[in-house]
């Protein structure tokens, strides 16, 4: 077994004097010897106000905040498992999480309160307490400042629990996915070496911190590595363009997913703002269009996609930055610590070329669903997991993420992969999002339906979208259908929740 060894404390030792983190919104800095402490000190609080100690689930509630990771890493030195949680569910979804994963404490910012002390009394959550977020007083400031002595980290192995966290719920229910503190450090070192993550990285976090994009794309890594990382409490496209550009930050790292880089580039700051100080601009987590990714080459800003899912941790393929044009749509190659496959239904290996179900094994793989025997035994076999995600090779070895296969419909007998049909829509001038469903039909089984938002002042109809998408896809790939809406439904992390678009079109068709 490996031993884990303390993150912050090692950089207190290595840099004390660096700064760790900086929360944007209430301007707190903390250098790596104060984050150290604190989150020291957090753990002896814990421990002595709740007795929390090895193997207890410690929720936290809170938007994006330098506290969040002062508890993680809390966690961490107790063996305690960080349990963050999606603020945007609703009281009913959060009982359910909160009573499948089980937290003797919840922690929560001041702004959820109210659901926290509802979800608290519901599923009978022993010990609860607020933070609000900017180092005003409050209980756990209070904890803080009483506890003058930091716990140190207790002895923990790879395979001891650090975090429980819960998936996107993009295609259903969330699950709780269970990670360890070597998945973890896997990661820092399968992401970390090739997106150059060292002491000088400084990275811009905004993505939200109870997912594993916005905890461990780049944040684990570069507080592991010793650089910096800078909190913006939620995602603004105006206000993070204005943070990458600006010269004092000196944002060198920045994680997004392709709504962030979308939304970025529809300012109209973006045509003459200077990105030349990032160095390393990351996307993931949703297929990107073509037309994205060509949008900020011509800005100079490559961007490198890559492939993740909370299950691994998340990185299993990445792209080089160099890349970017010479694989466009790529998301890269597995990375150093794990292999792929991409097999077919009956989990044979795929020619290459051929699309197939994208299987991953290596360290950086979820030993299980918490709580959930069955899902785990259905997703990973032979310490081999599946992803759900249709993929292909080229005869370069650059992978293909071609779309989930949920959302994948089958048109004539055809099957057709939305993201395909979205990256042909996404060449059109006027276009500011777009997502492709399959809807049931009599004559053709499923018709591909295209969900659009319009640029303010774009004139486009649904005939010339159809037609565009004709000229340039085959017929069976060709929407039949063009419904126009004001903006598509999305997650916390900014992915399309192509489930609900579906219920909602199909029941404007049955009323
Ligand atoms: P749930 O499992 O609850 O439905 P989710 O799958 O969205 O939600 P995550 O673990 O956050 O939860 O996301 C992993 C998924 O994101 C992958 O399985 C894949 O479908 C998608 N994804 C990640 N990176 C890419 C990429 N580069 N291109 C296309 N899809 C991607
Ligand atoms: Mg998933």
């Amino acid at each position: 077994a490996v031993k884990v060894y303390d993150w912050l404390a090692k950089n207190a030792a290595f840099r004390g004097d660096h700064l760790a983190m900086c929360d944007l919104a209430s301007e707190r800095r903390f250098s790596y010897r104060r984050a150290n402490d604190r989150a020291g000190r957090v753990a002896t609080w814990l421990r002595e106000d709740f007795g929390i100690g090895r193997g207890d689930r410690v929720g936290v509630l809170a938007p994006n905040t330098t506290d969040v990771l002062e508890i993680q890493f809390a966690c961490a030195k107790l063996g305690a498992v960080f349990l963050p949680l999606n603020w945007r569910l609703t009281v009913p979804e959060l009982c359910f999480i909160a009573r499948d994963a089980g937290p003797k404490a919840l922690i929560h910012g001041a702004e959820f309160a109210d659901s926290a002390r509802a979800v608290a009394a519901e599923v009978g959550i022993p010990h609860l307490a607020q933070t609000n977020g900017d180092g005003s007083d409050s209980p756990y400031e209070r904890g803080i400042a009483r506890h003058l002595v930091p716990t140190e980290m207790v002895d923990l192995d790879h395979d001891d629990l650090w975090t429980i966290m819960y998936t996107s719920g993009t295609t259903g229910l969330p699950k709780g996915a269970m990670i360890t503190h070597g998945m973890t450090f896997w990661n820092t070192v399968n992401l970390g070496l090739p997106h150059r993550i060292t002491p000088d990285a400084v990275q811009l976090t905004v993505l939200p911190l109870f997912h594993t994009g916005g905890l461990n794309c780049y944040t684990n890594p570069v507080l592991h590595a010793g650089g910096t990382v800078h909190v913006m409490k939620a995602f603004d496209p105006k206000a993070c363009l204005d943070l990458l550009t600006d010269r004092k930050l000196g944002i060198t790292h920045f994680f997004g997913v392709p709504a962030n880089y979308q939304f970025m580039a529809q300012q109209p700051e973006f045509e003459t703002a200077d990105l030349s100080g990032v160095r390393m601009a990351g996307i993931g987590g949703a297929p990107s269009s073509l037309s994205l990714l060509e949008t900020w080459d011509r800005k100079g800003l490559g961007l490198a996609q890559g492939f993740g899912m909370t299950e691994t941790s998340p990185s299993v393929l990445v792209l080089d930055a160099a890349d970017a044009m010479t694989a466009p749509g790529s998301s890269g190659k597995p990375v150093m610590h794990n292999e792929v496959r991409i097999v077919d239904e009956n989990g044979e290996d795929v020619a290459p070329g051929e699309v197939g179900e994208l299987w991953v094994r290596g360290p950086n793989i979820t030993p299980g669903y918490w709580n959930r025997p069955e899902a785990t035994a259905e997703t990973i076999t032979d310490g081999w997991l599946h992803t759900g995600d249709a993929t292909r090779m080229d005869e370069r070895g650059f992978y293909y993420i071609v779309d989930r296969t949920k959302d994948m419909y089958i048109s004539g007998g055809e099957n057709v992969y939305p993201a395909e049909v979205e990256n042909v829509i996404y060449q059109l001038d006027g276009i500011a999002e777009a997502a492709v469903i399959g809807l049931p039909d009599d004559k053709w089984g499923e018709i591909g339906c295209a969900v659009i938002v319009l640029k303010k002042g774009a004139e486009l109809t649904g005939e010339a979208i159809i037609a565009h998408c004709r000229r340039n896809l085959a017929t069976y790939k060709t929407p039949k259908r063009v419904e126009f809406i004001s903006e598509l439904p999305r997650n916390a992390t900014g992915k399309v929740l192509k489930r609900e678009l579906r219920d909602s079109i199909g029941k404007a068709d049955a009323a």
